[in-house]
């Protein structure tokens, strides 16, 4: 949950931000999009940058909304009203929440932890019941209606290229857990990169491979799902047969 003033109540409320209290545009953010950020390193290098130095220094004209460790809880350094210079250009920082996610040094698209993306998801979760959205990436590199952005795609609304958060973010797996995606949801899923079709049923911790289309509906119409199969990308499909002990 989220107080009314814009804190999550079940995360470390930092006790001092220091110069990052002045490192905003505003205190009226809409909070109406969510951004994951790559740290690019570790929570030293962040605290100094972002809360230790000012923001007359060049080098430390950054803030977020909170840090997001490799294990253990969120740490909330500015509230959800804070219009934090993080994504590049004045729309995301006044409309978005912003967090830094710990490591991606080397190498800079080291995956998240289990951790890091349980973090992800509760924050989404919280942010779209609170203000009232629906969790949705962009369908394309220009659409701004979306929810979920990453830093590099920020272009579209004026922020600099940058690589941040270089591949980090499992959205698909992200996605699946905001949908409701508890272990024992059934869902039919196709393989991506294959001239033909490669349909897989997962079911919680399983995938089972359906050989032929009426494999695909009976399996569909067997537990209430769409015969439709899922697009997911090469990270996630590997991510489920990793996890199902499929050799695919
Ligand atoms: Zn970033």
């Amino acid at each position: 949950m989220i107080t009314p003033d814009g804190w999550l109540t079940w995360a470390e409320r930092w006790p001092n931000p220091g110069f990052a209290s002045r490192k905003v545009d505003g205190w009226h953010n809409t909070g109406r999009m969510y951004l994951p950020h790559s740290a690019v390193g570790y929570w030293g290098g962040f605290k100094g940058r972002l809360m230790d130095r000012p923001e007359t220094d060049p080098t430390a004209r950054a803030s977020v909304h909170g840090w997001i460790p490799y294990e253990d809880n969120v740490i909330q350094i500015l509230p959800f009203t804070a219009e934090c210079w993080s994504s590049g250009s004045p729309y995301p920082n006044r409309n978005g929440i912003a967090f830094e996610t710990e490591g991606g040094y080397k190498p800079e698209n080291e995956p998240l932890t289990e951790t890091q993306i349980e973090h992800h998801v509760h924050i989404i979760r919280d942010l779209a019941e609170w203000k009232q959205w629906a969790p949705r990436r962009p369908v394309n590199g220009v659409d701004k209606t979306a929810t979920l952005y990453e830093h590099r795609e920020c272009t579209r609304f004026g922020s600099l290229p940058t690589a941040c958060p270089s591949d980090r973010i499992p959205w698909a797996e992200i996605l699946r857990r905001l949908q409701g995606g508890e272990d024992d949801m059934a869902t039919i899923i196709s393989r991506p990169g294959t001239n033909f079709p490669q349909n897989y049923l997962v079911v919680g911790k399983a995938m089972e491979f359906l050989e032929s289309r009426e494999q695909r509906e009976l399996a569909a119409e067997a537990y209430g799902i769409s015969a439709e199969p899922r697009a997911v990308s090469q990270a996630a499909f590997d991510w489920l047969a990793k996890r199902a002990g499929l050799s695919v």
